[in-house]
Protein backbone atom coordinates (compact mmCIF):
# COMPACT_ATOMS: atom_id res chain seq x y z
CA UNK A 1 0.00 0.00 0.00
CA UNK A 2 1.00 3.60 -1.23
CA UNK A 3 1.37 6.34 1.30
CA UNK A 4 -0.29 9.49 0.70
CA UNK A 5 1.61 12.64 1.72
CA UNK A 6 -0.47 15.71 1.19
CA UNK A 7 0.08 19.47 1.56
CA UNK A 8 -2.09 21.26 4.17
CA UNK A 9 -3.26 24.11 2.41
CA UNK A 10 -4.10 26.22 5.82
CA UNK A 11 -0.67 25.73 7.03
CA UNK A 12 1.61 24.12 4.74
CA UNK A 13 2.30 20.69 7.22
CA UNK A 14 2.90 17.70 5.57
CA UNK A 15 0.74 15.02 6.68
CA UNK A 16 0.60 11.31 5.56
CA UNK A 17 -2.55 8.79 5.54
CA UNK A 18 -4.47 11.63 7.30
CA UNK A 19 -7.86 13.21 6.58
CA UNK A 20 -7.69 15.98 8.85
CA UNK A 21 -3.95 18.16 9.33
CA UNK A 22 -2.07 16.98 12.00
CA UNK A 23 -1.12 20.65 12.63
CA UNK A 24 -4.13 22.85 12.38
CA UNK A 25 -6.71 20.78 11.76
CA UNK A 26 -7.97 21.65 8.58
CA UNK A 27 -9.57 18.91 6.20
CA UNK A 28 -7.00 18.10 3.79
CA UNK A 29 -8.93 15.00 2.14
CA UNK A 30 -10.63 16.74 -0.99
CA UNK A 31 -12.87 13.98 -1.15
CA UNK A 32 -13.87 14.25 1.73
CA UNK A 33 -14.13 17.76 1.95
CA UNK A 34 -16.42 17.58 -1.15
CA UNK A 35 -18.18 15.32 0.35
CA UNK A 36 -18.73 17.32 3.46
CA UNK A 37 -19.60 20.52 1.50
CA UNK A 38 -22.13 18.94 -0.40
CA UNK A 39 -23.77 17.58 2.67
CA UNK A 40 -23.98 21.02 3.97
CA UNK A 41 -25.29 22.38 1.30
CA UNK A 42 -28.02 19.76 1.22
CA UNK A 43 -28.54 20.48 5.11
CA UNK A 44 -28.92 24.10 4.70
CA UNK A 45 -31.37 23.89 2.03
CA UNK A 46 -33.36 21.44 4.53
CA UNK A 47 -33.28 23.75 7.09
CA UNK A 48 -34.20 27.31 4.86
CA UNK A 49 -37.45 24.84 3.49
CA UNK A 50 -38.26 24.15 6.87
CA UNK A 51 -38.05 28.01 8.37
CA UNK A 52 -39.64 29.17 5.05
CA UNK A 53 -43.49 27.96 6.50
CA UNK A 54 -43.52 28.70 9.94
CA UNK A 55 -41.80 32.33 9.51
CA UNK A 56 -45.00 32.90 6.62
CA UNK A 57 -47.15 32.21 9.80
CA UNK A 58 -45.61 34.40 12.19
CA UNK A 59 -45.75 37.39 9.71
CA UNK A 60 -49.60 36.56 9.20
CA UNK A 61 -50.17 36.33 12.91
CA UNK A 62 -47.26 39.36 14.01
CA UNK A 63 -49.65 41.24 11.44
CA UNK A 64 -53.00 40.26 13.41
CA UNK A 65 -51.85 40.98 16.76
CA UNK A 66 -51.39 44.91 15.67
CA UNK A 67 -54.78 45.40 14.04
CA UNK A 68 -56.88 47.96 14.72
CA UNK A 69 -59.82 46.43 15.71
CA UNK A 70 -59.36 45.22 19.23
CA UNK A 71 -61.74 42.04 19.14
CA UNK A 72 -59.55 40.55 15.84
CA UNK A 73 -56.32 41.81 18.04
CA UNK A 74 -57.18 39.75 21.14
CA UNK A 75 -58.04 36.90 19.00
CA UNK A 76 -54.91 36.99 17.18
CA UNK A 77 -52.71 37.41 20.12
CA UNK A 78 -54.64 34.12 21.10
CA UNK A 79 -53.73 31.91 18.16
CA UNK A 80 -50.43 33.70 18.23
CA UNK A 81 -49.57 32.19 21.65
CA UNK A 82 -51.31 28.43 20.54
CA UNK A 83 -49.16 28.71 17.44
CA UNK A 84 -45.71 29.51 19.79
CA UNK A 85 -46.43 26.68 21.45
CA UNK A 86 -47.26 24.28 18.58
CA UNK A 87 -43.92 25.22 16.80
CA UNK A 88 -42.05 24.76 20.51
CA UNK A 89 -43.86 21.13 20.36
CA UNK A 90 -42.56 20.64 17.17
CA UNK A 91 -39.13 21.57 17.25
CA UNK A 92 -39.18 18.97 20.87
CA UNK A 93 -40.50 16.29 18.72
CA UNK A 94 -38.00 16.82 15.87
CA UNK A 95 -35.21 16.45 18.65
CA UNK A 96 -36.90 13.88 20.11
CA UNK A 97 -36.79 11.88 16.26
CA UNK A 98 -33.38 13.20 15.97
CA UNK A 99 -32.08 11.98 18.93
CA UNK A 100 -33.73 8.43 18.90
CA UNK A 101 -32.51 8.17 14.67
CA UNK A 102 -29.20 8.65 16.58
CA UNK A 103 -28.94 6.61 19.47
ZN1 LIG B 1 -2.68 22.63 8.62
Amino acid sequence: MSKSFVKCLACGTINVDRDYCSNCGEIINIVLKRQLESENKIQEKEEEEKSKVPSRIDELLKKGATHPNSIIRALFQVIYSVWLFIAMLIGWLIALVVAAAAG
